[in-house]
């Protein structure tokens, strides 16, 4: 997902409405079920571009709590001013997949839970207890 500086540079403002399947399967934290939903407003700015939107996606994860396989509906809100690196400034074109990698990890926790009430495994007996009785005596 790329877009041309000029055409920014002209048009002041160039909307983006689209799949980015750079995480579906992926094997780190940030792994997607399916593509991400990318709704950007891209606006230009003195070397920089001002981006405001969503980030919508189902993330997989693993929860640190009861190390169960989970997933998660995230909504990412992207406020944020990019400063455009030398090569973007060269080659004249914004690497918009790259931001929003960055973005993605920024805001997906190192630390992730399947809910937020999760309940954890019993350190005595290991009984997963969102779904089992403790069997400890
Ligand atoms: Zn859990
Ligand atoms: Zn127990």
């Amino acid at each position: 997902m790329k877009v041309s500086l000029d055409r920014l540079n002209k048009e002041r403002r160039i909307e983006i409405d689209e799949d980015d399947p750079q995480f579906a399967g992926s094997p780190g934290r940030e792994s997607t079920v399916g593509p991400l939903r990318v709704r950007l407003l891209l606006r230009a700015a003195a070397g920089a571009v001002q981006v405001t939107g969503t980030l919508n996606g189902v993330f997989t994860g693993v929860c640190d709590r009861c190390m169960e396989p989970f997933t998660r509906e995230r909504h990412i809100t992207v406020d944020e001013v990019f400063e455009l690196d030398e090569v973007e400034t060269r080659s004249r074109e914004i690497n918009v997949s790259s931001h929003v990698r960055d973005i993605v990890m920024e805001q997906v926790p190192v630390r992730q839970l399947c809910s937020d009430g999760c309940r954890g495994i019993c350190t005595g007996c290991s009984a997963n207890l969102n779904r089992e009785q403790c069997r400890c005596t």
